[in-house]
């Protein structure tokens, strides 16, 4: 059936690819005055005056206001099976002693309450889609984001120093990974590296070639922060001491190079890789990660939370790195509002406002693959998010 929804403002970003330059990012998008998305079926027919679509025939139609229409959202990275963590962690002090603090809780089990309110949160915001990463509760995450018509990318998460026997991908997937229905683990799941600190090289390299050969997206944590460099070029440091109690094997050899680099030479960077947090690149890792396309997704309020420092998100955009971006998990971050990611990215580094709003948007979706979403044209889904009112003030009206 044909619908329509009015609004006073439309940001379609119709006709754009992701932005990875300064000059792409920051140009100001058209914006639509009066205008509307024409829908049949769930999927865009047309973006167009409110004047032309009056003299057509009857099409139920939903008046929005005054208000200012984008692409849906897609937020490249969450842990939804941490969603019942809210507010238990250690903040401010560090990953060591968030991690510290994170394991005895991520034992209990997400509770459906927890995870049916953070889903809420994302559709609240205009969340069309999301890159969800675990390994436990995979197919209740979603059962729950299909039910609020949220797409997912599920990030079926390797860890540990245990290498699968024998060592190809088949044995890297969690069982929760196996639970989930047939058809969403053919449509939706796909792997990732926790971190290069905590999981076998083999098992990564492993991993980024079933994605590689199967077409799918490929997530690791990477320069998250400063004791991931340390540990990395030294072997020593406070995440040396947490991780020889239970997780790195007898004789490990520390691989004494910065986390960017190592990522490269085990060959897990290209345009198919999306390299979460960031914090800790210096200038070569931006134009290594650059040159090889990787997809660097921010999570500026979880590093906040848990005390890691701020992503070079200007040195990042000069690099001409593709950015998009990510709430992570309710465990470091106050709430799943992508919004709010986009204000932080815009305050923190000085950005126009549509350089976030393309992060969040037309870049997360060209990050995770999704060729449906991103945009609101022809053949897109017909899915889009209420700009707010102070980002919306911040886009000033085409010329
Ligand atoms: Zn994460």
């Amino acid at each position: 059936m044909q619908r329509a929804f009015r609004a006073r403002r439309i940001i379609p970003l119709a006709g754009e690819g992701p932005s990875r330059t300064a000059r792409e990012l920051f140009s100001p998008p058209r914006v639509h005055d009066d205008a509307v998305i024409v829908t049949r079926g769930g999927f865009v027919e047309a973006v167009e005056p409110y004047g032309h679509f009056r003299r057509r025939a009857a099409t139920p139609l939903t008046d929005m206001g005054e208000v200012t229409l984008v692409p849906g959202l897609v937020n490249a990275h969450g842990h939804l099976e941490l969603a019942h963590l809210t507010g238990s962690t250690v903040q401010g002090a560090g990953f060591v002693p968030w991690v510290r603090s994170l394991l005895p809780l991520a034992a209990h089990p997400l509770t459906q309450d927890a995870l049916d309110a953070a889903v809420r949160q994302l559709a609240d915001c205009g969340t069309a889609h999301v890159g969800d990463v675990g390994n436990r509760a995979t197919p209740q995450v979603a059962a729950a984001l299909a039910a609020a018509d949220i797409g997912a990318t599920l990030f079926c998460e390797c860890f540990g120093y245990t290498l699968p026997d024998p060592p190809v991908s088949d044995a890297l997937w969690p069982d929760s990974a196996r639970a989930l229905p047939p058809d969403v683990f053919m449509r939706q799941a796909t792997l990732a590296g926790h971190a290069l600190f905590s999981t076998h090289p083999v098992t990564l390299a492993v991993a980024k070639r079933w994605c590689s050969r199967n077409g799918r997206p490929f997530s690791i944590h990477l320069a998250e922060h400063p004791d991931e460099v340390e540990f990395l070029t030294t072997g020593k440091g406070a995440l040396a001491d947490m991780l020889a109690v239970r997780v790195l094997p007898e004789g490990f050899e520390a691989p004494g190079v910065p986390p960017v680099r190592y990522a490269a030479e085990l060959g897990l960077l290209d345009e198919q890789t999306v390299a979460v947090h960031c914090t800790q690149c210096t200038a070569d890792d931006a134009a290594l990660l650059a040159a090889s396309g990787t997809w660097a997704c921010l999570c500026p309020r979880s590093n906040a939370v848990i005390g890691e420092g701020a992503p070079p998100v200007r040195q990042l955009i000069e690099a001409g790195v593709g950015l998009c971006c990510g709430t992570d998990s309710l465990a470091s971050n106050h709430d799943l509002d992508l919004w709010n990611e986009v204000r932080t990215l815009r305050d923190m580094a000085a950005l126009p406002a549509a350089a976030p709003l393309r992060m969040a948007t037309v870049n997360g979706a060209a990050a995770l693959g999704l060729a449906h979403l991103g945009t609101l044209e022809p053949g897109r889904r017909a899915a889009f998010a209420i700009l707010p009112g102070d980002l919306s003030r911040d886009i000033p009206a085409t010329a």
